[in-house]
């Protein structure tokens, strides 16, 4: 019997009325491992209505509460940070290190969270006019609805729902259905950290579960992170709903080598952005874009690393990189590498036909890297999000510059380089919302807010950090008096 990954509604598991379900896979065998719950409209509707309920109450704890719930919820995590990798290498293919990276990555927005009172503090202004102050406070919004990608099954939720609920929210929390499990083992542990029912639902589902969240009058605002076309999507739907929507997309994140830079060094990261987690990142390096002279001594160092790398199952310590997370995501990486032979770039390392012995129906493409990329083809164009580096070769600093901001998406980007000018300049210059300088993947921490711009961001609030509590509060400015005397006025206020 294939077991069903449940919804979490209202503090219990529950497979609910659909009757539906989907297939999720374990990448590294090609196995059905199990079935997921696919939520039918009753399902949201009762999700939904379980967190409005929760909402009221929660909103009326005291911030303390709310505090040392998240505290307790920080250790609970940490402390089975090991299931949750396993969990999460089960179900998506990434080796066991990435995954407990990325529950670190996660519990780093929880530990944000802990310091709700203070992130929630007002501004007062004392006599604004004679005997009166002026003051605002931030309010949740009720109930909040995060959708995440399959890529980072722990991290991305994460990115979310600590800072919704520690603002005071309750959150009905959609993972991809291709690596479910983990999102029900996190909620089922911020219960156990004391989280009353129903101030955070695990619902199943796809693109229905997501329409229908979207469309419910009693969701006030919709986190989301995926693919471009889906985060437009859910943008235009949800905000047409009147609801404030974040909605971070994909990304294509170019690497910039400068002449000067140390060829080792920038092979070193090109590799480890380029190929870990099997590229399936959102900050992953897809373009190395080698300026000038460095080219060849770049492209021969990348290709000699890439060449050694170890691909094999995630919970193998030997194993540097996993599979693809699905049979269908494998053959649209490979099917791109087929494009790139076929548009004229040149393949110097071919990832196609690799698979571990004893591993051979996983779903398998090794390290791929292409030369003399150009903008019109297609691995260029587009995401490919996989385990494909492409080389783009430029004759200068200003034609990186230009290619880079001529590209649709603007999530990440790095340069290379030893010259501190040209690295501030490129930093100035550049239409990304995160640079990395001689730093790969330069994911924001937990205290900065993460978030990309032009196709790879839709709505104007990054996640996590400051925009984060902003995005999940709305402001009240207060003006108050306690007046002695009164008498009638129908001028315009104004303080003197
Ligand atoms: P996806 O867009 O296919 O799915 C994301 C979510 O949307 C899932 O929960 C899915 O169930 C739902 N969904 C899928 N199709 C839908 C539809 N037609 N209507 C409504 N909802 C739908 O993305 P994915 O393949 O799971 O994840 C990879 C993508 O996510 C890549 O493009 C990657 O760049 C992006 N990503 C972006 C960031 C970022 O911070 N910008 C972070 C991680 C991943």
């Amino acid at each position: 019997m294939t077991s069903v990954v449940p919804h979490y509604i209202d503090g219990a598991r529950t497979t609910g009325t659909s009757g539906s379900s989907g297939d999720v896979f374990e990448p590294s065998t090609g196995a059905l491992a199990r079935k997921v719950a696919m939520a039918s409209q009753s399902d949201v509707d009762l999700a939904v209505a379980s967190s409005v309920k929760a909402a009221r109450d929660w909103a009326d704890s005291s911030l303390s509460t709310r505090s040392r719930i998240m505290f307790a919820f920080r250790e609970l995590v940490h402390s089975h940070r090991d299931e949750l990798a396993a969990l999460i290498t089960a179900e998506h293919g990434k080796v066991l290190s990435d995954a407990a990276g990325e529950v670190q990555r996660g519990l780093e927005v929880v530990e944000f969270a802990c310091g709700i009172p203070h992130l929630l503090k007002g501004e007062h202004s004392e006599q604004v006019s004679r005997g009166v102050d002026a003051y605002s406070v931030r309010e949740p919004l009720g109930v909040v609805a995060g959708i995440t990608p399959f890529n980072f099954p722990a991290m991305v939720p994460m990115w979310m729902f600590p800072l919704a609920i520690a603002a005071g929210n309750a959150f009905v929390l959609k993972p991809s259905e291709r690596d479910p499990s983990t999102a029900v083992r996190l909620a089922e542990l911020f219960t156990e950290a004391g989280l009353p029912d129903g101030v955070l639902n695990v619902l199943q589902g796809d693109a229905s579960a997501v329409n229908a969240l979207l469309d419910h009058p009693d969701v006030a605002g919709v986190s989301f992170v995926g693919s471009t076309p889906i985060a437009k999507h859910v943008y235009s739907r949800g905000t047409a709903q009147g609801k404030r929507v974040q909605a971070l997309g994909g990304a294509k994140n170019h690497m910039v080598v400068l002449p000067d830079a140390d060829v080792d060094v920038a092979a070193d990261a090109a590799v480890s952005a380029g190929y870990g987690s099997a590229g399936e990142r959102c900050m992953a390096i897809s373009v190395v874009v080698a300026v000038g002279d460095i080219a060849d001594s770049l492209v021969s160092a990348i290709a000699s690393r890439t060449g050694s790398l170890v691909t094999g199952p995630g919970t193998d310590p030997a194993s540097q990189m996993g599979p693809l997370v699905t049979g269908v995501h494998r053959d649209r990486v490979a099917s791109y590498v087929d494009a790139g032979v076929a548009e004229g770039a040149s393949l110097v390392v071919d990832g196609r036909g690799h698979a571990p012995a004893g591993f051979e129906d996983g779903f398998w493409l090794a390290p791929t890297l292409f030369d003399n990329v150009t903008p019109e083809m297609s691995i260029y164009r587009d995401e490919i999000f996989g385990p494909v580096l492409c080389v783009v070769r430029v004759p200068t600093f200003d034609a990186a510059v230009e290619l880079v901001n001529a590209n649709p998406y603007g999530n990440g980007t790095a340069i290379y380089t030893g010259d501190g000018l040209a690295a501030r300049e490129y930093q100035r210059r550049v239409h990304v919302g995160m640079i990395g300088i001689n730093v790969p993947i330069p994911v924001p921490m937990a205290y900065y807010s993460f978030g990309g711009w032009k196709d790879s961001l839709f709505g104007d609030t990054h996640v996590h950090g400051a925009e984060g509590v902003k995005f999940y509060t709305r402001a009240k400015a207060v003006t108050s008096r306690w007046p002695r005397q009164s008498g009638i006025d129908l001028g315009f206020p104004t303080h003197g």
